[in-house]
């Protein structure tokens, strides 16, 4: 059996997979592979698959599905397995690290020291403390954000609707209603028809004025233009976002230059310990899947 190992996973794992077969990170032996093992860089079009005629299993390490085409490959009969349970606490540690590094003002205040400017007066923070937090989605990676905002003494919403009860949330019936109350946004729901484009203009003018939206979801799950132009008119007074349209972004996408924007390029998962989890949870299911 050939596993292909197509993006970046830690290093320790081609040797451990070693005892299921031969292991490559050599894309071009993509035709021979039996197994492929992707995270978000690789798309599995259908195309793809079709060039990959004796695969049976692809693993994404990793949560979201939106980059394997599932009716593809479903069609040709390939298995196709994820990693859920590995990323939340990565994911939940950079989601609260950019909700803390806008109030916190540390990208100006650590640039102006760069430039010789002691800001001292000038760099007015506020606090998370007391502040309202609305969770969109209510998944894994929400539920650490939540814990963590708890123990900032945030009050915690959440709006999702799969989800029936919540020890760490606030749960409200509607987005609209999440939208209204929240001091901050934190996006965790999976690209989906339904969440695509969902923080369009309507969403936006039924948030609080100057409201401080997180993304560590996925970008296509914000309308750009219409969050730059509230980003420009001050309604919404910070973005910050790992997620992008694309990895990575087009230059003339309206969130590179638009005013109050904190970025990373899509690091949510890329945390050591994360991808040594992901690593296990790897290994796990090829255990049970070669049995
Ligand atoms: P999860 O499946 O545990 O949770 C997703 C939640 O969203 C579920 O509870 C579901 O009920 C809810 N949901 C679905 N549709 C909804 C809707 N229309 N409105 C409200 N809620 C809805 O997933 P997770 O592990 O928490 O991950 C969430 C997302 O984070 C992933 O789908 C992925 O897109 C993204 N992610 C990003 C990174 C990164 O590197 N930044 C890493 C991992 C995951």
């Amino acid at each position: 059996m050939l596993i292909l190992i197509c993006d970046a996973f830690d290093k320790s794992l081609p040797e451990r997979l070693a005892k299921f077969g031969d292991v490559t990170e050599d894309v071009a032996r993509l035709p021979h592979a039996e197994v492929a093992l992707v995270r978000s860089k690789t798309k599995c079009t259908a195309d793809w698959i079709a060039g990959a005629p004796k695969l049976k299993l692809i693993i994404r390490g990793g949560v979201g599905l939106d980059n394997v085409d599932l009716k593809a490959a479903k069609e040709r009969g390939v298995e196709v397995r994820n990693t859920p349970a590995a990323s939340a606490v990565a994911v939940a540690e950079l989601a609260f690290c950019l909700m803390l590094a806008v109030p916190n003002k540390l990208v100006e205040a650590h640039n102006a020291l760069k430039e010789g400017k002691f800001l001292k007066k000038e760099i007015k923070r506020t606090e998370l403390f007391g502040k309202t937090l609305g969770l969109v989605g209510l998944g894994r990676i929400a539920s650490e954000v939540a814990k963590r905002a708890a123990a900032f003494g945030m009050r915690v919403l959440t709006y999702d609707p799969f989800v029936k009860r919540s020890d760490v949330a606030i749960m409200v019936p509607t987005l609209k209603e999440l939208l209204g109350q929240a001091d901050y946004i934190s996006m965790h729901v999976p690209l989906t028809d339904e969440t695509r484009g969902m923080i369009n203009s309507s969403a936006i003018a039924a948030m609080k004025d100057g409201v401080v939206i997180v993304n560590t979801g996925r970008g296509k799950c914000i309308a750009e233009e219409d969050l730059a132009e509230a980003l420009r008119s001050g309604k919404v007074g910070a973005y910050a976002t790992d997620v992008w349209y694309s990895d990575p972004p087009d230059p003339a996408s309206p969130i590179l230059s638009a005013p109050n924007v904190l970025m990373t390029p899509h690091i949510g998962a890329n945390s050591k310990e994360n991808l040594l989890r992901i690593g296990n949870e790897v290994v796990a299911l090829l255990e049970s899947w070669v049995k």
